[in-house]
């Protein structure tokens, strides 16, 4: 068994010189400096007293040291934790409260805010994004490497809060590592990539897929602050692969530049964290000539499905097929029993991969997980007729009206179809006789002016009358968290009262 620290740690002694981080002033931060980072910083925190198990929060913009205060935390034994940058004064509360680190990391410009944590017995530590801050003041060596093994755990991610409070999800070693070797394995990935690292570091996606890769196989990454639909197009030509979450797609299709040109020398693009249109899929493809490959995964269980890198067809609409070591089925949501293919159920997931549980919440913990070991996603799907794997939806956001299930994706995707309209998100409100009705709510396709009467009637067509809107609405855009996620909780909050 391998951990991430050690795997990276291996790399920085083979290729010493090579760049991990290439950063848009043209700078670049090779491994060995990355290690090095990373060692001071170990002793850093071990000064402060983290000992192995005690969580190390960080709350600072996307910097290379951010990672290396990372790899310090992993070398150390400490449970990293990092959190959205957007967090703001009450919501640090929760955090901070919940998960009681023994540091907190935060910008410079941040540490006013948390002044009076430092009083309850926290260690603030600053790290800025020009190699400034307090963390970075030492100059301290830490030898001993902390002996991880694959149960210990290694961070503690908190959910996006999609549908309720984030819960913090512990993640062990063997969970990262395991994870991280079958992506490695799945998507080809190599030393000789280069990869486009344009998505935050206090997600799954960003750190453990696309860092951890990375950092563990020896290859480098454009390490850019944010998207930045520019840059990106600048910088594919000496690019070989793309992790994007769906909105990247869609913004780099309104890009004169992309062209097959431009992606001369990319091998993959892969979209997650969301839905990915399938319209946006196949302007992609006729655009580029690349089929972007669409994956599936959750904070709990790091990445769980994946549309084939070869062998098969990487097809529209679905998030492909289980990785390596990874058990996926589709069950009957009360029950649990597996469901033929082809029937909708509850997505559950074992293997390696999936956590531990909430960081202490037990009973939450035993609730999401079934008997035999099966981890209960939350998520809707179906098994197609290739073993493909469908989203459907969230089990939270299915509309039950008078009695039937509704799937908003179905609607949704009957509009999205429709030339006037750009995206919709369809949502369940509360109906004095139905229990719940149907809300449609569209964002205009560019000059477009969707006519209720008549996207009602378009979709109408295609439906049984128990799943016709009731409504329809027009947005300018949906709410999305910074992961890409329409945030339909507040939509369903927005509209409660329109037949009530
Ligand atoms: P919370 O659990 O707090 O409500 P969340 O589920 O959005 O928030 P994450 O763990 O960041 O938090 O997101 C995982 C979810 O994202 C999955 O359960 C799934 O609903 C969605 N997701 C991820 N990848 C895809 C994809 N390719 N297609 C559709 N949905 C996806
Ligand atoms: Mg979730």
């Amino acid at each position: 068994f391998t951990t991430i620290y050690r795997s990276f740690a291996e790399q920085a002694e083979r290729r010493p010189d090579k760049a991990l981080f290439e950063l848009p002033d043209g700078q670049r931060i090779t491994y060995r400096e990355t290690a090095k980072t990373a060692r001071r910083i170990a002793a850093r925190l071990v000064a402060d007293g983290v000992t192995p198990g005690d969580r190390v929060a960080m709350q600072v913009e996307k910097s290379p040291e951010a990672i290396a205060l990372y790899l310090a935390t992993l070398r150390i034994g400490g449970v990293f934790l990092p959190l959205n940058t957007a967090y703001t004064g009450a919501e640090m509360d929760y955090f901070i409260g919940d998960a009681r680190p023994r540091v907190l990391v935060c910008s410079p410009d941040r540490l006013a805010d948390h002044s009076h944590r430092a009083e309850q017995g926290l260690v603030v530590e600053t790290l800025g994004t020009a190699g400034d801050g307090t963390l970075l003041d030492g100059d301290g060596r830490h030898e001993e490497v902390f002996d991880a093994s694959a149960d210990d755990p290694a961070a503690i991610l908190y959910t996006s809060g999609t549908t309720g409070r984030s819960k913090g999800a512990v993640l062990s070693h063997g969970n990262l590592a395991s994870n991280c070797r079958a992506l490695l394995e799945a998507w080809q990935y190599t030393a000789e990539d280069r990869l486009i690292h344009a998505l935050p570091i206090f997600h799954i996606h960003g750190l453990f897929v696309a860092a951890n890769m990375t950092l563990t196989v020896g290859a480098s990454m454009y390490y850019l602050p944010k998207f930045d639909v520019e840059t990106i197009v600048d910088l594919l030509p000496g690019a070989t692969v793309l992790m994007g979450v769906p909105t990247f797609y869609t913004r780099l299709l309104k890009n004169d530049r992309l062209t097959p040109e431009a992606c001369a020398s990319m091998r993959l693009f892969v979209s997650g964290s969301a839905p990915l249109l399938a319209s946006d899929h196949q302007a992609f493809e006729a655009r580029t000539g690349h089929a972007i490959l669409e994956r599936y995964g959750m904070t709990e269980t790091g990445m769980n499905t994946t549309n084939p890198y070869t062998g098969g067809p990487r097809k529209p609409g679905t998030v492909g097929m289980p990785l390596p070591g990874t058990e996926i089925r589709v069950a009957d949501g009360t029950t649990g029993r597996p469901l033929p293919d082809g029937e909708v159920g509850s997505i559950e997931v074992r293997g390696p991969n999936v956590f531990t549980g909430y960081w202490q919440l037990p009973e939450k913990t035993a609730a999401e997980f079934r008997e035999d070991g099966f981890f209960i996603t939350g998520d809707l799907g179906r098994i197609d007729e290739d073993g493909y794997l469908c989203i459907v939806g969230r089990g939270k956001d299915l509309v039950i009206s008078g009695g039937y299930n509704i799937y908003p994706k179905e609607i949704e995707e009957l509009l999205d179809a429709h030339p006037t309209v750009l995206e919709s998100a369809v949502i369940g409100v509360p109906h004095p006789d139905f229990g719940e009705t149907v809300v449609a709510v569209v964002v205009p396709a560019p000059d477009q002016h969707p006519q209720e009467a008549a996207l009602l009637d378009f979709v109408a067509k295609d439906l049984a009358r128990f799943k016709h809107p009731r409504a329809m609405r027009v947005v300018d855009a949906l709410p999305r968290n910074v992961m890409g996620k329409v945030q339909k909780a507040e939509l369903r909050k927005r509209y409660a009262d329109l037949f009530a």
